[in-house]
């Protein structure tokens, strides 16, 4: 089965004891002996559903409850809106970001419609190989909020701290890091994620808010993009992605049972990288890896050969052998090999033998 030998930077692999599980549901619940895509949203079922993911989450990550758990639509580029439009529109703040690579870079723009934007960070002329020390950020006590993106799921560059003053709101996107390890929770005034790289499928974002922040919201927004609607509602204003919604309950049940959490999971994860990482720097002529080595992500691996027919010919090889997913994204071309929460140690462990095996063919 393909899915073991997924290394796709989004969508990316699901456990295929989730796989297993989903494909049942499809058929019949186990619960209710009715299709998961045929449930209503307002059933009890789904309620319990939510409420399992969201203490979960809770569980998980250690949320405490002044911060609320949402799950919305729209994407992490809705975020990059709602953000600004809730928080800095009718401020007479200005926001700051740090740019550190291709996803990052997309926030800036959204906010400037709403209001003043300080890009305090930009690692554009470096070629976004690194990331910014704390002593290099001019950051103002009197920002509305500090954004950054946590891993560079393009670039593949991960922050090892945290950055931000501690009376500045730091908000932070997390799409492909979370759950991947522990989380400070209380750093954060709010931090976001799509489910589509580690948390389930495609079509639902978790959204933690921390209460104090979110009630500074003004301004009469559409009620969509309002964080506050989703939260008096918990989630159930209109129609959610039930099923998004449910696989990812499920693969943080996985996490918890089967993984043992998320600090079990981040120690797997290092391995993982190390392994990979290992096998590239073994052959350092041929493989090039995109990020400085301080800021390499666990996550999202980048690297080059030496010319492009050779990639075409790596990129070749590697489907005919099973190995999927691996062209870098099209804003930087190369390769990249995604190694989430998903992927195995086992299917880890055949990638890096097998780009032994081709270095020392094509090397
Ligand atoms: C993939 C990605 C996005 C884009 O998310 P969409 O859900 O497609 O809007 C945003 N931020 C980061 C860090 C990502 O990796």
């Amino acid at each position: 089965m393909n899915e073991q030998k997924n290394f796709s930077g989004g969508p990316g692999a699901l456990p295929l004891a989730v796989l297993r599980q989903t494909r049942d549901a499809i058929e019949a619940l186990p619960e209710t002996g009715l299709s998961v895509l045929g449930m209503s949203h307002r059933s009890a079922w789904f309620r319990a559903v939510l409420d399992e993911a969201e203490q979960n989450l809770r569980t998980l990550l250690g949320i405490p409850s002044h911060y609320h758990v949402l799950f919305m639509q729209g994407g992490s580029s809705l975020q990059f809106s709602m953000l600004p439009m809730n928080f800095l529109r009718g401020t007479k703040q200005r926001a700051e970001y740090i740019v550190s690579g291709y996803w990052s870079a997309k926030a800036p723009p959204e906010a400037r419609h709403e209001g003043p934007v300080s890009v305090v960070w930009d690692g554009y002329d470096g070629g976004y190989t690194r990331l910014p020390h704390a002593d290099e950020l001019p950051l103002s006590r009197h920002a509305a909020y500090l954004h950054y993106v946590s891993n560079e799921t393009v670039e593949g560059l991960e922050f090892a701290g945290v950055p931000g003053l501690p009376d500045v709101p730091l908000v932070c996107d997390m799409s492909s890091n979370l759950l991947a390890g522990p989380v400070d929770i209380e750093r954060y005034a709010m931090i976001y994620a799509h489910a589509q790289k580690n948390l389930g499928p495609s079509g639902v974002t978790v959204v933690i808010l921390r209460d104090d922040f979110a009630r500074r919201a003004r301004g009469s927004l559409p009620t969509m993009l309002d964080y506050r609607t989703h939260i008096d509602t918990r989630s159930l204003y209109n129609t959610p992605p039930v099923f998004a919604i449910y696989v990812l309950m499920l693969v943080t049940r996985w996490l918890r049972d089967d993984i043992g959490g998320v600090a079990a999971m981040a120690d797997i994860n290092h391995a993982k990288a190390r392994t990979v990482y290992g096998a590239l720097d073994a052959h350092p002529g041929f493989y090039r890896v995109h990020a400085e080595r301080p800021y390499r992500s666990s996550m999202n691996i980048a690297f080059r050969l030496p010319d492009a027919v050779t990639e075409t010919l790596f990129l070749d090889a590697a489907k005919r052998d099973g190995f999927h997913g691996l062209e870098g994204h099209r804003s930087i071309g190369g390769l990249r090999a995604s190694l989430y929460n998903a992927v195995t140690p086992e299917a880890t462990a055949a990638l890096a033998q097998w780009l032994t095996d081709f270095a020392q063919r094509y090397g």
